[in-house]
């Protein structure tokens, strides 16, 4: 029975069965979507692999940037990677898709429609069958009212299903970033943001409050206040959360002590997801199983954060 198929996975440790059971992947940057071996393959020659932890986000960066974007680089580099986020989904059977892509990505293929076209032509040839979600990512550094003026051209005709914030929590207060909030509001979609990876509970707190968010991107750091956590599930504000990440870049100390059991055991939804699979090297079979094997959360409760994140729990 597929219902049980999942939660056997987990028992049984097999790959096979895990990678069959449906599953979403709700925090995922696009442009980072791919596997490694996926790319290795369309590009013929081997790529290294990750470290084991990043020197924090500006380390990871420069190692993308240093050992893989010189082989994936431009916007036929871009686009392959998104042609290898899409493979992912029909080899993982991610059956609910959200992916972000950046304003500066859609200018670099061609604009809004070019765009759309590509997008959805790898999205019927891979998995048609998968809801798929674009959401629409700004980086914390950019220039908020410049980025407002130019938004209506792509959130207007209803493709984006949701709006971000990612990029360094440090840069400007959640505040900064209210008419970008207030413009997605108009036009109903999604708002999320990435918060308490870094972050402090109070920060993640503050940022629902003055943007209204309804989700949020990482904030596992409300994990230290048992406030921010009854606030968060009382609110039904649901975390985002990318394990492989979090551990590779310090965020958390490992699998085992990775705040997800706190927050999940105090009522907070919650989901699990890649974020960079190309960087983390880890895919969202493989990121489910290794919290099982560390022993943070039973297979019952992943399975049933599995459903929550497929929006049938
Ligand atoms: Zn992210």
């Amino acid at each position: 029975m597929e219902d049980k198929m999942f939660y056997e996975g987990l028992i049984e440790e097999d790959i096979d069965k895990l990678l069959r059971s449906p599953k979403s992947d709700i925090h995922n940057h696009s442009t980072k979507g791919c596997r490694i071996a996926w790319l290795e393959e369309r590009i013929n020659r081997s790529l290294p692999k990750p470290p084991e932890v990043f020197d924090g986000l500006w380390g990871m960066q420069e190692w993308f940037t240093s050992e893989i974007k010189p082989y994936c680089s431009g916007s036929e580099g871009i686009i392959m990677r998104w042609e290898g986020s899409f493979a992912e989904a029909k080899r993982n059977n991610i059956t609910r898709l959200a992916m972000n892509f950046g304003a500066k990505e859609i200018e670099l293929v061609g604009g809004m429609d070019v765009f759309r076209k590509m997008i959805d032509c790898y999205h019927q040839a891979y998995c048609p069958d998968s809801v798929f979600e674009p959401e629409l990512t700004y980086v914390s550094m950019c220039d908020v009212d410049e980025e407002v003026s130019k938004i209506e051209q792509y959130i207007s005709d209803g493709y984006f299903k949701s709006v971000d914030v990612c990029g360094g929590e440090d840069i400007k207060p959640a505040e900064a970033f209210l008419p970008l909030y207030r413009k997605a509001e108009k036009y109903h979609l999604i708002k999320r943001m990435h918060v308490g990876e870094s972050g402090s509970a109070e920060d993640v707190r503050r940022a629902v409050e003055t943007l209204g968010l309804d989700e949020v991107h990482h904030g596992i750091h409300a994990s230290t206040s048992d406030d921010v956590m009854r606030f968060l599930a009382d609110n039904k504000i649901q975390l985002n959360v990318c394990p492989s990440s979090n551990v590779m870049l310090g965020y958390a100390p490992n699998f085992k002590e990775h705040p997800i059991k706190v927050l999940y055991e105090n009522g907070v939804r919650v989901t699990i997801n890649t974020d960079d699979l190309l960087i983390f090297n880890s895919s969202i079979e493989n990121e489910y199983l290794r919290l099982y094997r560390a022993g943070n959360l039973t297979a019952k409760k992943l399975d049933e954060i599995r459903k929550i994140g497929l929006g049938i729990a």
